[in-house]
């Protein structure tokens, strides 16, 4: 039977299809984290959590950033250390819980979580024990709201049915595969090997076991991909019928990620055969029943991500969309980015710098973010369109006191050229992206992203989709 995604999905152009795989901001946060300055550090940080601390018991977000990894993919943009002594482990977990205590020093009160995520690098290097005792120092700290959503990145080579269950009573409910691609050529080539019968099983673990959401990454534009092979992924990976999916792009960038100096550039698929891949996976997922949440992100329509897009209740933060509205987030652990009120911090991205100020009593922010009157504006726009797709100018305008159609006069200007692509209509007192426009919403929100129309010279961005 169809369903309604199905019906609705929009065909893309080659032209389109082109322009969505190109590089742009992905308004994980806006400003984006590349504004991020060193003028902003640990007091700073200290005194934005100080600030928020009178909150009451407003729910929080908490990242958790697990660095290592047992062995390199070739591919790997990510803050990782790369290696195979597991007991480098404990001094990192001593100090992300002395982190947890700075915190709660700082903080004050008692501020439940309603959203945890482990990610990294590969959390699950922890050992079961290490991670109780992680969960638990964060328990104790802050306790869980009763609807808690707690996800943790798994990559399939370091777990077990066993592992998962542990994972399972350590109370996570939520649940990411890095797969990235079945072949066996690819994996090869990325140096990732995990044959999918693996993953396939610990997916049917993950079932029995309630896990209540399951996803899986995927990436397109990798070395010794072909719009053939990676149509076989695509359908093995609707085969598996996860509740979501993310695809993402590879973007080939070894000046500045130095693993990918392994690949070998000869092997890397023509940008037409790119756009292929994007097209058949993009078909492939909205004729099965998975509906295109936007940026990078399928779910099935009955998930909640789905329904919560239609709904009008998507938000966004560092992780992509969550049903869960706008909180206050902390990032433990190396480079882990934390929103506390409006100002943005990041860690520092080296464990030896990491250590050093976090076994001083000190926060370990190296770089942030305060946003000023025109950020929260802008992003408050941004995170509409980003999220709702739909941005009401009565909502601004009580909001922050202004005029939209005056303040905004460049980029309503600049946005009929969208209008003429059927990516937007604007209406008296609205903007509203359409089905299509959904999946160029980024370019969409980036016309009212004054950082960018300020420094048009972009800088290398994450590719687009
Ligand atoms: S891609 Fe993930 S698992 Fe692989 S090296 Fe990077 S962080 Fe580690």
């Amino acid at each position: 039977m169809n369903s309604p995604a199905v019906e609705s999905a929009p065909r893309l152009s080659e032209a389109m299809l082109r322009r969505l795989d190109t590089p742009g901001p992905r308004y994980t946060s806006y400003p984006t984290a590349d504004r991020f300055h060193t003028g902003f550090a640990d007091a700073d940080y200290a005194a934005a959590l100080g600030r928020v601390a009178a909150g009451g018991d407003r729910p929080l977000s908490v990242y958790a950033h697990i660095p290592f990894c047992e062995s390199l993919c070739y591919y790997c943009a990510c803050n990782k250390v790369v290696t195979r002594h597991h007991d480098r482990a404990e001094r990192y977990l001593d100090n992300l819980l002395r982190e947890i205590d700075l915190h709660v020093a700082t903080l004050g009160g008692r501020r439940a979580m309603s959203q945890l995520h482990f990610g990294g690098g590969t959390p699950t290097f922890l050992s079961d024990t290490e991670l109780r005792r992680l969960v638990d120092a964060l328990d104790g700290a802050f306790g869980r709201t009763e609807d808690i959503e707690a996800s943790i990145e798994v990559d399939p080579r370091t777990v077990t049915t066993a592992r998962l269950k542990t994972l399972r009573t350590l109370g996570f409910n939520r649940i990411s595969f890095g797969v990235q691609d079945f072949d066996a050529q690819v994996q090869q080539a990325v140096h990732r090997i995990q044959p999918e019968s693996q993953v396939r099983q610990l997916m049917v673990s993950a079932r029995e076991l309630g896990y209540q959401s399951i996803n899986v990454d995927l990436i397109y534009g990798l070395p010794r991909q072909t719009g053939e092979s990676f149509a076989r992924t695509v359908a093995q990976v609707v085969d598996l019928r996860p509740d979501r999916i993310a695809l993402y792009a590879y973007a080939h960038l070894p000046q500045r990620f130095k693993p990918q100096r392994r690949i070998h550039e000869a092997d890397l698929p023509m940008p037409q055969e790119r756009v292929t891949m994007l097209a058949t996976a993009i078909d492939r997922f909205t004729a099965q029943g998975y509906d295109y949440v936007g940026m990078d992100h399928f779910a099935l329509h009955d998930d909640s991500l789905a329904v919560a897009k239609r709904e009008g209740r998507l938000h966004r933060n560092f992780q992509g969309y969550t049903t869960r509205p706008d909180c206050d987030l902390l990032g433990l652990g190396v480079s882990a980015i934390a929103k506390v009120g409006p100002t943005f911090g990041q860690n520092a991205k080296t464990l030896d710098e990491y250590y050093a100020a976090i076994e001083a009593g000190r926060f370990a922010t190296q770089r942030g973010y305060s946003l000023d009157d025109d950020d929260r504006l802008r992003r408050e726009v941004i995170m509409a369109l980003m999220c709702q797709g739909r941005v009401e100018f009565d909502a601004i305008e009580s909001r922050f006191g202004i005029d939209f159609a005056a303040t905004f006069a460049t980029e309503l200007a600049e946005l009929a050229a969208l209008v003429e692509m059927d990516w937007v209509r604007i209406e008296p007192r609205a903007v509203q992206v359409t089905p299509l426009g959904w999946y160029f919403v980024r370019s969409v929100s980036s016309v009212f992203d004054a950082h960018l129309r300020r420094d048009q010279s972009r800088r290398a961005y994450s590719r687009m989709v």
